[in-house]
C-alpha cells in the first residue's frame, strides 16, 4: 500500500486509451467533476474523441503519439482492454497509468487471466491452455470432463466473438483450425442457473467500494439487460462482491474494474475481468449515487471514492445496430432510425445514445435504464419499451 499522493485536481487534463461509449461516459464525468479529457483512438469519429477536448487519432502503438498523450496529461486510463500492455508501461514512465500495465495484461488474455484465477484459488470452470493441436489430442491435458466445452481465443474476443462450443475432441481441433491456431482457452462448459457481474472501483490506499451485484441476461453471447437488485439469493450477491474485492487486491487493481460471474447449479465460479467499467454498470449512470465513469475519474486522481449505493432498483437494455433494421412485408431490409419518441414517452426511461454513425447488426449503438422502486415493474417496463422500439 503506497502512502496517499497529492490529488490531482480540475482543470488537469486526464487522457483516456480508447475512444468507445465506455470512452464517452468517461469524459462526460470528467467534464462534469472540472476536468478536460484527451482521448488517443484510431477512429476518426471515435464516440468518445468527439466529445473530448482533443482526439489524437492514432494507433496504441504510435509513441509520438504516445509522447503527446504523457506531456499533455497529468494521468491516464483506459476504456479498452486491449491496448498492448507495452503503450501502458511505456506511459507510466512519465504520467500515472490506472490501471497498470501487469493487471491489464491479466484481463486481457485468457489463459493468464485463467491461470490468476486457478494461482490465487478463485473459483473458475476447469479449463485447459490450448497451444496447439497436439494439446487437444493429449488426454492428460484435455481431459473428458472438459466437454461439452467452449473454445475461446485467448485475446480481441469480445461480445462472444471467437467462441464455439464444442461437444468433442474432434470438434475442438476443428474449431482450432478454425481460429487459424491461435492460442485459446478450452473451458467446461457450464449449466448456467444464471450470470452475475460486479463492478467495483479501488483507489490506491486499497479502499475498495462495490456496486449492487447486477443480473445479466445475455442474448447470442451479448449482454442484452441487467437487472439491480439481482434476483440471486444476497448471500450469492454477498460473496460475488467479495471474490470481486479479492480480485482486485490481488491484482493490486486501481480504477473500475469489472467481474462477470456465472451461477452454476447454486455455485459461484468467476467468468471473466474487465479492467474498465462495464456494460454491466451502466445502469449506475441513472441508478446511483456515483456512477462508474465517476469512480474512475476519482480512483484515476486520487481523490476520495463516491458512495456507490443505489437508490433505486434498475433494469438496463442494450440498444444493438439491429434494431435499425426494419424487415418489410417481403422479408427485405430497410435501414432506418428507430423511433425514440417512443422511448422519451416513457417518464421514467433513461435513454443514452453513444453517437456512432452508423448502425450494424450486434453493434452496440446505446442502452437505456429503467428507474423504479419496484424491480418486477422496473423489468416489465424495460421489456415494453424495448419492444417498441423493434
Ligand atoms: P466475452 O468476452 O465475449 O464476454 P465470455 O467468456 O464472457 O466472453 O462469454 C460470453 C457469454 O457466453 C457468457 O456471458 C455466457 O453467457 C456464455 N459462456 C461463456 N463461457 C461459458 C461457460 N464456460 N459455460 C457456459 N456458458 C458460457
Ligand atoms: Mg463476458
Amino acid at each position: 500500500m503506497s502512502a496517499a499522493t497529492t490529488p490531482i485536481l480540475p482543470p488537469a487534463t486526464l487522457g483516456m486509451l480508447g475512444g468507445g461509449q465506455l470512452g464517452r461516459f468517461f469524459v462526460a464525468a470528467a467534464h462534469e467533476l472540472g476536468y478536460q479529457v484527451w482521448v488517443l483512438d484510431p477512429d476518426a469519429n471515435s464516440p468518445a474523441g468527439k466529445i473530448a477536448n482533443r482526439h489524437l487519432q492514432a494507433a496504441y502503438d504510435d509513441y509520438a503519439a504516445l509522447d503527446q498523450l504523457a506531456q499533455g496529461c497529468a494521468a491516464v486510463t483506459t476504456e479498452f482492454e486491449n491496448v498492448p500492455a507495452d503503450t501502458l508501461d511505456y506511459l507510466a514512465k512519465f504520467v500515472p497509468v490506472r490501471p497498470h500495465a501487469a493487471a491489464v495484461a491479466i484481463c486481457q488474455n485468457r489463459v493468464a487471466e485463467k491461470s490468476f484465477l486457478r494461482d490465487n484459488g478463485i473459483p473458475h470452470a476447469a479449463f485447459a491452455a490450448i497451444i496447439s493441436e497436439d494439446d487437444l489430442r493429449d488426454a492428460a491435458k484435455v481431459g473428458a470432463h472438459l466437454f461439452p466445452g467452449i473454445l475461446k481465443v485467448a485475446r480481441f474476443g469480445y461480445d462472444g466473438k471467437g467462441q464455439a462450443v464444442v461437444n468433442s475432441r474432434e470438434e475442438a481441433i476443428a474449431a482450432f483450425q478454425g481460429f487459424k491456431g491461435e492460442t485459446c482457452v478450452l473451458e467446461q462448459k457450464l449449466h448456467l442457473d444464471y450470470e452475475v457481474s460486479v463492478v467495483l472501483a479501488r483507489d490506491e490506499q486499497g479502499a475498495t467500494r462495490c456496486f449492487p451485484t447486477a443480473e445479466n441476461i445475455h442474448r447470442k453471447g451479448i449482454l442484452d439487460i441487467s437487472i439491480v437488485p439481482a434476483r440471486a439469493t444476497a448471500c450469492t450477491a454477498n460473496s460475488a462482491q467479495e471474490v470481486a474485492e479479492r480480485i482486485a487486491e490481488k491484482l493490486g487493481y486501481i480504477g473500475t474494474l469489472g467481474v462477470e460471474f456465472f451461477i452454476s447449479r447454486g455455485q459461484l465460479y468467476v467468468n471473466e475481468m474487465a479492467p474498465r467499467p462495464h456494460n454491466s454498470g451502466h445502469y449506475t449512470l441513472d441508478a446511483c449515487i456515483t456512477n462508474q465513469f465517476e469512480q474512475q475519474v476519482r480512483a484515476l486522481c486520487g481523490l476520495p471514492l463516491g458512495e456507490p449505493r443505489a437508490h433505486s432498483a434498475a433494469v438496463m437494455v442494450n440498444l444493438l445496430g439491429d434494431i435499425w433494421f426494419e424487415k418489410d412485408a417481403d422479408g427485405n431490409e430497410r435501414y432506418r432510425e428507430p423511433d425514440w419518441a417512443k422511448l422519451y414517452a416513457v417518464p421514467n426511461l433513461k435513454l443514452h445514445l453513444y453517437g456512432k454513425h452508423h448502425a450494424r447488426h450486434g453493434r452496440k449503438m446505446g442502452h437505456f435504464t429503467v428507474i423504479d422502486a419496484d424491480p418486477a415493474r422496473a423489468l416489465e417496463t424495460a421489456r415494453a419499451a424495448r419492444a417498441s422500439v423493434g
